[in-house]
Parts: structure tokens; sequence; C-alpha cells
């Protein structure tokens, strides 16, 4: 790890778990609709449920007295009722009440949940999509319960209704599997194609004795194979600019299959946080002149991850093959005869435009766009400086912030207009995005005015000059 290693996404003060409530005593202060929900949520769990209200709204209770059981207590609850408790739930419907009943309440060592009130409360609610015995729990961390409520209407589409038989095979044949196979990583693949094929498949048409046989089969096959040494394989994916809105289901998918993730500083961490929860993450830095791996040692990692049976990701900010040296890492898995798979990534010159307002071609202004590499090869800007200064065509410069002053003014002394449109967008495409606008002449000088950072892309042409017409729906502006 190296110690320009990016700062980790900001974390939710919230523990997820799964508490298991059967048996256990627990209370709910309220006679109304939401201390009914939550003695639903209670009893479904198995738990032994104490209800403190004067009364009971006759509505929301009686349908649940007819499928769940209760024990109603016609007073207000003192600490000492929540002895042994797990939780306690305050939802009486008024503010001030619930207030107060926190303050009584509190201390007693269970942890409590005011209603509406996050502030309050030691735990909060999640949104449910109950596939019993496959349950998502949604949180916003009390941010927004709607936001919630209508991310888990959206699950609720794209899971289908029978995953909790598929969840419940799963659990019933998890012993069977691990019998036979004794690696984790075996197992894991294993999985991945039952739960992700023709078994899950009969599973899900209701089939589960088909099923059984299909997955006994499955794994006296898998008992044979995993006595050869496995051979890993190698994900050359782009990550885009930094928004992870921008990443591609292919690269999410292939994400979490990694067993090991190699990132570098332009990957967002809130990028790498989407990969397998389980994955070894490993840092392997670049920023323009510290390189904390060099290329070289990168790829050697690559191949012996891979070859210890490992499937690895390695991460590149915008597109693999666009200035990202994509091209040299696959020729060394191809050298060792290592399976590798490439996905094509947003690349920052496009992302940096669309976010900008700038359209990187246009009919009346530009019917090329060339992207170019402001960072020469051992210093020097060797660049085809005659075919970048051709009028009708947009040129788009990568890593072009160090030498910036040199590189409009060779443009300049090559033919190009000085009042030629240009700007410079910085961290494009993310929240902190910053676009300067200028000319050939200026340009230099407003971006060091500007004190960018990088990294940044600068986009050369008359088509910049669109941008004041175009950009009402670039999602942030803070120039
Ligand atoms: N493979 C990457 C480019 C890697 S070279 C891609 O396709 O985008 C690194 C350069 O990319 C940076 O110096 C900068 O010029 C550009 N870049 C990457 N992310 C950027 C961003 N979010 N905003 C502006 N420029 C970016």
């Amino acid at each position: 790890m190296s110690e320009d290693q990016p700062p980790a996404a900001a974390a939710t003060p919230y523990l997820p778990l799964f508490l298991r409530a059967a048996g256990r005593k627990a209370a709910v202060v309220g006679g109304g609709l939401v201390a009914a929900r939550r003695v639903e949520t209670l009893a479904r769990a198995g738990a032994q449920v104490f209800v403190y209200a004067l009364r009971l709204d006759h509505e929301e209770f009686a349908p649940l007295a007819t499928s769940f059981a209760f024990t109603h207590v016609a007073r207000e609850p003192q600490r000492a009722d929540l002895a042994g408790a797990l939780v306690c739930y305050v939802a009486t419907g008024d503010p001030a009440d619930d207030e107060r009943l926190h303050s009584a309440l509190a201390g007693a060592g269970v942890p409590i949940s005011v209603a509406d009130r996050p502030n309050l409360s030691d735990f909060i609610s999640p949104s449910i999509l109950d596939r019993s015995p496959l349950v998502v729990a949604i949180s916003t961390g009390g941010a927004s319960p709607l936001l919630g409520r209508l991310l888990r209407a959206r699950l609720e589409t794209l899971i289908p209704a029978a995953y909790g038989r598929l969840a419940a095979f799963a659990g019933r044949t998890r012993a069977q599997v691990n019998d036979k196979l004794e690696s984790p990583v075996a197992r894991r693949r294993f999985w991945e194609r039952a739960l992700d094929g023709p078994i899950a498949e009969l599973v899900l048409a209701r089939n589960e004795p088909a099923a059984e046989k299909a997955l006994a089969a499955a794994l006296e096959r898998a008992a044979e194979d995993g006595r050869a040494p496995p051979l890993g394989e190698v994900y050359l994916v782009g990550a885009g600019p930094g928004d992870a809105d921008l990443l591609t289901f292919r690269a999410l998918r292939l994400m979490q299959k990694a067993d090991v993730v190699l990132y570098d500083r332009l990957v967002d961490p809130s990028i790498v946080d989407l990969a397998r929860r389980e994955a070894e993450r490993i840092y392997v830095g670049k920023r323009r002149a510290d390189h904390a791996l060099p290329q070289e040692e990168i790829s050697d990692l690559l191949v012996r991850l891979a070859r210890q049976g490992k499937r690895v990701l390695r991460l590149k900010g915008g597109d693999p093959f666009i200035f990202g040296r994509g091209g040299e890492e696959i020729e060394k898995l191809a050298e060792h005869g290592i399976p590798f798979q490439i996905c094509p990534g947003v690349t920052a010159a496009t992302a940096c435009a669309a976010y900008a307002g700038i359209p990187l071609t246009h009919r009346d202004h530009a019917q090329a766009c060339v992207f170019v590499t402001g960072h020469g090869r051992e210093g020097a800007l060797d660049l085809d400086w005659g075919a970048l200064v051709r009028p009708n065509q947009t040129v788009a410069i990568y890593m072009g912030l160090d030498r910036l002053a040199e590189l409009t003014q060779a443009l300049v002394a090559h033919g190009a207009d000085p009042a030629l449109p240009a700007a410079i967008i910085d961290n494009g495409a993310r929240a902190n995005q910053r676009v300067v606008v200028g000319t050939l002449a200026d340009l230099a000088a407003r971006a060091r005015a500007a004190s960018l950072r990088g990294p940044t892309i600068v986009i050369v042409g008359t088509v910049v000059s669109l941008r004041d017409k175009l950009n009402w729906y670039a999602p942030e502006r803070s120039d």
C-alpha cells in the first residue's frame, strides 16, 4: 500500500445485521398504524411481543390478532418492563409522547427505535423485500425512508418471487456441497454456476426433485475437475472517469466475481467499493511522475495472481485501451497463456465533454476528433502538430495540465488561431468537477488562476463555444 492511497468512501454509522428474534421478548410502545406494523414484523420473526398502549386501534390490530400472538399491556411501559428485551420500538403517533417515553426508557440497555426520529434511535428499520428465507433490507441511514421504499419497489420487479425457493434450496443442499468440495474457491465457483444456470432454472420452475438430481451430477463433475490445479483469469476493466453511474453492467458483473482487485489513483474509491466485498484489494498507485508500482511490476503481479488460480480484476480509469497501457498488460498475459477479458469503459474525453456540455463533434464545427496525450515520452512533447491544427476538428488532450502553456503555445506556433476556443475540465464527471473556458491564448493562465489539480482533459476547437447553448443539462456545474 502506498501513502497516497485515496481516502475511503464515507461510511454509514449503522451496522447492518439480521438479529435473531425468535423466542425473544420485544416491546412496542403505541397503538396505531406504525406500532401495528412493528408488531407484525416482530411477530413474523417469532418474537414474544408486548404492546404498551392505553388502547389499540381496532382497525389495525384486530386483523393482526387473527394471525399473530402478542400481549397487550394497557399502560405506559417502565424501564423495568424492558428487562431482557431484544429491542423496543416507540411509535405512539405523538412526537412529544415519543420523546418523553424515549427519555423514560433510555438507559435500560435495550436498543430503542423511535418512529421517524433517527437522532433518538439506536437503530433504524430498513425497507424490506421479503422472499423468505431471502430478505433484502435497504437503509438510507435515516436520510430518506421514501427513497428506500422506491428502491425496494424497483428490486421487487428485479428479483423473481421464486428466489425464496432458490435460497431455501441452496440452504438444503449446502452440506452436501461442502462434503464434496473442499476448497472454498471450488465451492464458490460451483455455486456461482448452480445459482445462475440450469439448476436454478429448475428450482424457479418449481421442479426441485429434478434440480436436486442435476445438482448431484454437477457436483460429481466439479469434484473431478477440482483435482486439476485451477487456472485464474484476468479482467481488464474500464471503470470510467469516476462517477460510478458510468460503469457498464459488464464491468459491475466482473467486479462481483473477482478474488483480487488491482486499482490505481484514477479509480474513485466509491467504485472500488463495488467490487466483491471479500476480494483482496491492492493499490498499485500511478500518478504523474510518481508511479507507485512500475508498469512492468503490475503486469508481473497480474500474471502471478492469475497463476494462483485467482480471478484478477484490473480496474483502470476510463477505458483500458486509451492511454491506459492496457495493451502492455495483456501482451504479458498472452505471453503466459493466461485467459483474459477486456471490458471497455467511458473514456475521460467523452465523459468530460458530456458533463461539460461540449459536443466533441458537430456538423457545423468538427467532423473529426483527435485524442492525444500531453505527456511526452522521456519529457519531449513529440506530437504531430500539423495534424492537430487542422480546421474542423476537435482535439482532446489527456495529461495536459502540467504543460498546458507549452501545448497551447505550440498549437499557435503551428498555425492555430490564438482566439480558438478551448476548455479545461478538471475532475470531470465527479462531484468536484470544474470547467475553465478560454482561448488558446489565455487558457493556461486561466487554469493556473483556478489552481486546478487534475486529472484534467483539455478540449480545443470551436465546439467549445457551443457550451453556453447546451450545458443547461449538464449534471454538475461549479464554475
Ligand atoms: N484510460 C483513461 C486515461 C488514462 S491517462 C481514460 O480512458 O480516460 C490519465 C489521464 O486521463 C489524466 O491525466 C487525465 O488527462 C484523464 N482523466 C482521467 N480521468 C479524468 C477525469 N475524471 N477528469 C478529467 N480527466 C481525466
